[in-house]
């Protein structure tokens, strides 16, 4: 028997209002949690879909949610949709929307990358990484990037955030 599982994904929490209206005091408070999905959710470990149309609302609003948490929140690299409770392939890193990244090619040295995850409070992993990637993806104005690289520690947030998005975390690796 084939069963479906429906995504338990919530409605988006509006915590980011409070803290767009608050200031500083409740910028501070909420960037311990930040109403980012913790292990050992389910949703962290199930595989996102494919955004097979930009233009629809709902991508735009995970694209703003990624924009104002990652503004948000002093120490962040990178976010993924899944950690925000949408099921869809988008990304933020370092400010930057990527929408459906895929790692088309995984270069240079595999090196061992010290990671932190908001995702897993308080654990420090050592992850294996690739050092150089090309990657593909769709910006925010639904241009398409290709041929783009990172390398380095980008290169480890980018793969970082790849995986959320495929169920994966830094204690699965
Ligand atoms: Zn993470």
């Amino acid at each position: 028997m084939t069963t479906h599982r429906t995504l338990p994904f919530p409605e988006p929490l509006f915590i980011y209002t409070a803290l767009l209206r608050g200031g500083a005091k409740v910028k501070q408070k909420k960037e311990e949690g930040m109403d980012i999905i913790t292990h050992p959710d389910i949703r962290l470990g199930l595989k996102c879909k494919e955004v097979e149309d930009i233009n629809i609302p709902v991508v735009a609003e995970v694209i703003g949610e990624l924009q104002i948490k990652w503004a948000g929140h002093t120490t962040m690299a990178g976010l993924a949709a899944n950690q925000i409770g949408y099921d869809l392939r988008i990304i933020i890193l370092h400010g930057e929307i990527f929408v459906n990244p895929v790692i088309v090619k995984r270069q240079g040295e595999e090196k061992m990358s010290l990671e932190e995850c908001l995702s897993v409070p308080g654990r420090k992993e050592r992850v294996k990484r690739n050092n150089k990637i090309r990657i593909d993806a769709i910006s925010v104005e639904g241009r398409v990037i290709k041929k783009r690289y990172f390398k380095g520690l980008d290169a480890f947030c980018f793969q970082h955030e790849v995986d959320h998005l495929d169920g994966i975390l830094i204690i699965d690796k």
